[in-house]
C-alpha cells in the first residue's frame, strides 16, 4: 500500500458531539452533517459512530449519499438538505428518506409520487432568510399556505433555514435572519401547521446564536473538530499522513520540482514525499505550507506536483527515508494552519482529502 494515509479519531468524534451537546442542552435535537462523505473523513464509519452517541437524524447533501449509508445497512432518519429533483422522488420514497422542499412544484411532485404507492410522505421546508441559496423566500409564504392543504398525503415535520454569516458576529445579519426565521415559524404555527421540528444552526451559529438553536441543530465542521468560536474546545479529528521514500542531498543552486519555482541557496537535504494534488494536497501550498517530521516544521519547497512535494529537511535532526510526515493534524502543523497557506478554510482542505488515500479509523 501506498504510504499516504488519513487517520481519523473516532473518539475525538465523539468528544465533539458531546461538546455540541453540552452547549445546546438536552432539550435540542441533534441533526449531524455528514455530507460529503463525512467532510472527506468516511460517511459510513462516521455515521454509525455518530449514530452510536446518540444524534438523532443524519444530514446529507445528495441522495447518493443517502443511498450510500441505506446500503451500508444504516436505517436511522436521513434528511437530504440540498433538496430532490423529480426524477430522484421514487428512490427518496423507497429508502425512506427525509427530503428538504424548496419550491412549490417539488412539493406537488412528491405528493403525486407518494400518491402513486397510497402513501404518506413527511418533509423538511427550507425558507430563505438571507442566504440567497435555496428556499422558498419568506415573502413567498402565503402561496404555500394556499398549496400546501391541497396535499393531504403529505406532512410537513420540519421547518428551517441557513444562516449566511453565523461565524461573524460583528455583522447584525444573523440577528436579521433569526428574526425572520422566527417570525415565518409564527405564521405556520398561527395557522396551526406546527412543524415538530424548527432548525437554524450550523456550527457557528451554535457557538455565537444561542437564539438560533430552535429544537434541532445542523452541526457539521463542529464534530470534525474545526471551526471553534468562543474558547470552546474540539479535538482534531483527521491526521493526513505520508513518509519520506527519497532522501538527497543537493548542492546549492539545484532547482526543485516543475518550473524551477524553487533553487535551493545552500547544500540541502531534500525529502520526496508521495503526496500531491491528486490526493487534496492543493497546489497553491507551492512554496507556502510546512509539514511536520519527528516533531518539527519543515518547508515544503517547489511546486506540489500530483502525486508528490518536496520537504527542505536540511534542519532537522536524524531524517530517514521511511520516516512519517505529517501534512496536518499534529501539534506542528494544524489543518488551520494549513487552510490559511492555502487561503482557504479547513472545510475544504478536509473534504478534497483524495479518495486514493487510505482512510485508518482509530
Ligand atoms: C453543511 C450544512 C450545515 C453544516 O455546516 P457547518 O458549518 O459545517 O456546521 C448545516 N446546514 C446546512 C443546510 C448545510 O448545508
Amino acid at each position: 500500500m501506498r504510504p499516504t494515509w488519513v487517520e481519523i479519531d473516532l473518539n475525538s468524534i465523539k468528544t465533539n458531539l458531546e461538546t455540541v451537546k453540552s452547549i445546546v442542552g438536552d432539550n435540542v435535537s441533534v441533526l449531524a452533517i455528514v455530507k460529503a462523505d463525512a467532510y472527506g473523513h468516511g460517511a459510513v464509519t462516521v455515521s454509525k459512530t455518530l449514530i452510536n452517541s446518540g444524534v438523532e437524524k443524519l444530514g446529507v447533501a445528495t441522495l447518493e449519499e443517502a443511498m450510500e449509508l441505506r446500503e451500508s445497512g444504516i436505517n436511522h432518519p436521513i434528511i437530504i438538505l440540498g433538496g430532490i429533483q423529480k426524477e430522484e422522488l421514487d428512490d427518496v420514497i423507497k429508502h425512506g428518506i427525509i427530503p428538504t422542499i424548496y419550491d412549490l412544484k417539488i412539493l406537488e411532485e412528491l405528493s403525486n409520487a407518494a400518491k402513486k404507492i397510497n402513501k404518506n410522505y413527511s418533509y423538511h421546508l427550507k425558507i430563505d432568510t438571507g442566504m440567497s441559496r435555496l428556499g422558498i423566500k419568506h415573502q413567498d409564504l402565503d402561496l404555500f399556505f394556499e398549496k400546501h392543504a391541497k396535499y393531504n398525503n403529505l406532512r410537513l415535520v420540519g421547518l428551517f433555514s441557513h444562516l449566511s454569516m453565523a461565524d461573524d458576529i460583528s455583522s447584525d445579519y444573523t440577528e436579521m435572519q433569526i428574526t425572520l426565521f422566527h417570525e415565518s415559524l409564527k405564521r405556520f404555527i398561527e395557522l396551526n401547521i406546527e412543524p415538530e421540528y424548527h432548525h437554524l444552526a450550523n456550527s457557528a451559529a451554535i457557538q455565537n446564536y444561542p437564539l438560533s438553536h430552535g429544537n434541532m441543530v445542523r452541526p457539521g465542521i463542529m464534530i470534525y473538530g474545526a471551526g471553534a468560536f468562543n474558547g470552546f474546545k474540539l479535538l482534531p479529528v483527521m491526521k493526513l499522513k505520508s513518509k519520506i521514500i527519497q532522501l538527497k542531498l543537493h548542492e546549492k543552486g539545484t532547482s526543485v520540482s516543475y518550473g524551477g519555482t524553487y533553487i535551493t541557496d545552500k547544500k540541502s537535504l531534500i525529502a520526496t514525499i508521495p503526496i500531491g494534488y491528486a490526493d487534496g494536497y492543493l497546489r497553491r501550498l507551492s512554496n507556502k505550507a510546512f509539514v511536520s517530521v519527528n516533531g518539527e516544521r519543515a518547508p515544503v519547497v517547489g511546486r506540489v506536483c500530483m502525486d508528490f512535494i518536496m520537504v527542505d529537511v536540511t534542519e532537522i535532526n536524524n531524517v530517514n527515508v521511511g520516516d512519517v510526515v505529517t501534512l496536518f493534524g499534529d501539534g506542528n502543523v494544524s489543518l488551520d494552519d494549513v487552510a490559511d497557506w492555502a487561503e482557504t478554510i479547513p472545510y475544504e482542505i478536509m473534504t478534497l482529502v483524495g479518495k486514493r488515500v487510505h482512510r485508518l479509523f482509530l
